[in-house]
Order: C-alpha cells, then structure tokens, then sequence
C-alpha cells in the first residue's frame, strides 16, 4: 500500500491529509471553503496541489463530500453549499491530477476512518452518528462499507422521527437532525432560556441569551445544572429514538458518536445510553448491550477516512 491523500469538504474549510501505509497522518493542509462550483473544484486541486509537494509518492485520492455523492464521484446534491448540484467532483479531480480518485459522501469516509483506525476499530458492524449542523452518519455491516445502489445510503439525519413536525433545510419536516443534532441542541438551549430557564446557561454565555449554545448546556450540565441536565435527558431521548430505529435496522455491536458535543463525553453520553436502554429497543433483556461510545478521530475522521478509501482504487 503507497501513500494516500484523503480530502474533506466542510461547511467551513476543506481539509487535506497524507496517509502512509501503516495509516499514520504525515502531511496537513487546510484552507476556507469555496461555495460556487469551478471554485470548490480549483480549491481542492489546490490542497492536493499542496499536499504532493511534500508527499509526491500519493498513488491515489479520496474526496468526502458534504451531500449526495454518486458511484462515478458527481455531487448530486448538497444542501450545505447552495448552487452546487451534478458536479463531476471525482473525474474532474481525477482528469486534472492524474491520479485514480475515489468520492464518497464525508460521513460516509468518517465511519470508515472509525471502522479501520478509530472508536469503531473491532466492531464488524458498526455505525456513526456524527453531530453537527445536521447529523451525518455512516455504516458498516458485516465489515463492508454500506453505499447502497447509488451511493447514497446513510443519510440517517433525513429519517422522519415526527411526521409533520420542525421545517428541516431538505425541503421536508420533521427530520431527526432537526431534534437531535449539535444545532438542535443550541435552538433548545435559546428555547429554555427565553423561556425564562435555563439562568446559569445564560451566566455561561456571558449574560445573553441569545448567545447560549450546546457548549453551554453541555458545561452547565457537567456542574450539576438541573435546567441543563433536564435539556440533556429530553435531547438524549429524541437521539435514541433515532438511534433504535438503526439499530433494529443494521443490527449493530456498536454505536460511534462524533461531533463537537461529544467533546463534553459522559455529560452527553451517559443520557444516551440511559434513553436507549428504556423500552426504546425490542426485546431489550434479550439481546446484548449495544455500546454507545465517543469518535476518537475528531475533525479528521473524513479526510483520514477518504485517503482509506482511495487504497482501493490505487493502481497496482
Ligand atoms: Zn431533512
């Protein structure tokens, strides 16, 4: 195996790394995101123009991209970067490099990064949650990479938890992302708060409560805040809902958690876990526990997981 280069769109920045063939990060670049399509497309060749001034032995490129990404590597859709539909992201990186060049949705390349080198390491079927803006997610069952027909599985933050309920950005309501992500945690906090709770997130938050977000829960909580603590537990419940829903579906081992919020760890995990051990699972007392656990990856779960998924398509 030759070295890889893993690239990952963000909503803010795109990130590029050098994977060797024991899987170790031996070269980094970042810069901001581009929004308008020959942009993104320039800015990436710039990153990977980068990264192969140090690392110029890469046989192959991975790119993870924040929306649908098709088997031939176009951006179909990407609701986080307005205007950017059926972009040949894949070939034209691929055409202008010369390198192979594998595209996969950016979750979808996180949890394989946990699958290979990270919290999922060890579990054959596995998936991740990651907890952002929206809530990305991946899985892996029987130890292969799920993608589905068109590459477009594991959009599991669009699975419809409350029929008719919040507006989400897809056009559609009551998406699960809109219950359970890192910003659904941030509306609610403003919720409690201008409801007149919720007085130590606003101390937090430097006396304005238009300024308190999930970090501030998350602190608050960790001190013991009932108001905080209360805000977890009703969050932690609309995450396992969602999360028993794929695990009676893919039957996992193990459930990955990533996203700033799990920075705060058990605070946040920890209410989880006690969600999903209520009734939320068939047959609970008849199956073993699915463990629920923090990515360790972090922010360069997709970028590392990218650069995984180019040793396929490497030449040789
Ligand atoms: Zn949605």
């Amino acid at each position: 195996v030759a070295a890889t280069l893993g690239l990952d769109v963000g909503g803010t920045k795109v990130l590029g790394i050098v994977l060797d063939d024991t899987g170790a990060v031996v070269a980094e670049h970042r810069e901001p995101t581009e929004r308008d399509a020959d942009g993104l497309v320039d800015l990436l060749l710039s990153v990977a123009g980068t990264l192969r001034q140090q690392a110029p032995d890469v046989a192959a490129l991975g790119v993870g991209l924040p929306g649908l990404v098709d088997r031939s590597g176009t951006l179909r859709f990407a609701p986080n970067l307005p205007g950017i539909v059926e972009l040949p992201v894949g070939p034209r990186l691929s055409e202008a490099l010369g390198l192979p060049v594998q595209a996969d949705n950016d979750a979808t390349c996180a949890a394989w990064a946990e699958h290979q080198l990270g919290a999922a390491r060890g579990a054959d079927t596995s998936l991740l949650v990651t907890l952002g803006t929206g809530i990305g997610g991946g899985l892996v069952v029987d130890g292969l990479l799920v993608r589905g027909a068109n590459g477009f599985a594991g959009e599991i933050g669009h699975m419809v938890v409350d029929d008719g309920g919040i507006p989400c950005p897809c056009g559609r309501r009551g998406c699960w992302e809109r219950y359970a992500s890192g910003s659904a945690l941030d509306r609610q906090a403003r919720e409690l708060v201008t409801g007149g709770g919720g007085a130590r997130l606003v101390e937090l938050a430097g006396g304005d409560p238009e300024q308190v977000t999930g970090v501030h829960v998350t602190a608050a909580a960790a001190e013991g805040d009932a108001d905080a603590m209360g805000l977890l537990a009703r969050f932690a419940d609309w995450f396992a809902l969602g999360l028993a829903n794929l695990i009676h579906v893919i039957d996992p081992s193990r459930c990955v958690v990533g996203g700033g919020l799990v920075a705060a760890g058990d605070v946040v995990l920890a209410p989880i876990r006690v969600s999903l051990s209520e009734a939320r699972l068939v047959a609970p007392e008849h199956r073993p526990r699915v463990e629920v656990v923090a990515a360790t990856l972090g922010p360069r779960a997709g970028a590392i997981g990218a650069a995984l998924l180019a040793r396929a398509v490497q030449p040789g």
